[in-house]
């Protein structure tokens, strides 16, 4: 992603137009090749948004998009149908997004014939009875239709779904946040093994930082439609370095899942992406915020070696904040 940006239309006013929505402003990131990548946020950073502009279900309105190469983000329509079949999306909610008219069986079908693989009815028939058998599911529930599925079973038929076209790249939109927390674990642990067993790139959107850490190779923290924190999970969630992840990190519930929301410990509200604050985004809740902050935005930057661990934080004062065990010196900028 190369300063990946879409401004959504304002809502319409009685006197003139509203400031354009900067659902996500000038976002640029790497995600490789066979590496799970978690975008986390709270709801309205922007997340969804960007999942969508990476496999141009939506179109940028600035940046590049490139994919094995090529830049995606200027293709038409009809070129990027091509691509459809490569680049997969697992919805959130998997009780909407599967037709209730149609059998599972079509359902699970449709992307082969939509992009032509699989070879014969007889052959794509059998190739579906084998994707219902390997994400959890028996060949019979081939002939029923999706309101007989509980939601962890729906999910299921989505990913059977979207591996059906032969997918290198797989995203998922809260993929597991609609099911109960005791079938979670369960379709998280189905990706993992599906992602080695398929090849895949996973890209997960996640609000909820607990489910994303065991499945994740890095992690990209996203505040009102900018990244803010990128980095490999382990060292990520050992020591977050941008005041923001601190505090996703100090609200996650242990070891009571859904017990506290995760804003809890930021004060404030988060500001309008209509009117983003200017400087530092974050300046409005943050605990660290100086002067400087509310004038300078701080870029993304790779966070030093040694002990940077490949990370890239977007704060100008992350070596100051005190990080009880973080390892890293604090070296004036
Ligand atoms: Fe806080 Fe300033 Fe860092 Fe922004 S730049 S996160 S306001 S300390
Ligand atoms: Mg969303």
């Amino acid at each position: 992603a190369r300063n990946v940006t879409r401004h959504f239309a304002g809502p319409a006013r009685l006197f003139g137009s509203s400031a354009p929505v900067r659902a996500v402003d000038g976002v640029s990131f790497d995600i490789r090749r066979g590496e799970t990548f978690a975008i986390v946020g709270e709801s309205g950073c922007g997340k969804s948004t960007l999942a969508r502009l990476l496999i141009r279900l939506l179109s940028l309105t600035g940046g590049q998009v490139i994919y094995d190469g090529q830049d995606i983000s200027g293709l038409s329509d009809s070129e990027m149908r091509n691509l459809r079949g490569e680049l997969q999306f697992i919805f959130q909610d998997p009780f909407s997004s599967l037709n209730p008219r149609m059998t599972v069986g079509a359902i699970v079908e449709e992307p082969m014939q939509v992009h032509g693989v699989g070879g014969t009815s007889a052959e794509r028939k059998e190739r579906v009875a084998q994707l219902l058998g390997r994400v959890g599911l028996r060949a019979e529930h081939a002939d029923r239709y999706p309101h007989e599925f509980s939601g962890g079973q729906r999910q299921r038929i989505g990913i059977a779904r979207a591996l059906a076209s032969g997918p290198k790249v797989i995203i998922g939109d809260e993929p597991v946040s609609a099911l109960d927390v005791s079938i979670q674990a369960q379709v998280v642990n189905l990706l993992e093994d599906l992602k080695d067993e398929f090849g895949l790139t996973l890209i997960i959107i996640a609000h909820d930082l607990a489910v994303i850490r065991h499945m994740s190779d890095r992690v990209g923290v996203m505040y009102l439609g900018e990244m803010i924190e990128l980095g490999p999970t382990d060292a990520l969630y050992d020591k977050p370095l941008h005041p923001y992840t601190q505090a996703l990190m100090a609200a996650i519930p242990v070891p009571f899942p859904n017990a506290r929301p995760m804003s809890e410990g930021l004060s404030g509200d988060v500001p309008s992406p209509s009117a983003p604050p200017p400087g530092c985004r974050f300046h409005t809740r943050c605990p660290h915020a100086q002067d400087r902050c509310a004038r300078d935005k701080p870029v993304l930057e790779p966070v030093p070696e040694p002990g940077g661990d490949g990370r890239q934080v977007a704060c100008h004062f992350w070596r100051e904040i005190e990080r009880p065990d973080s390892g890293l010196d604090a070296e004036p900028a």
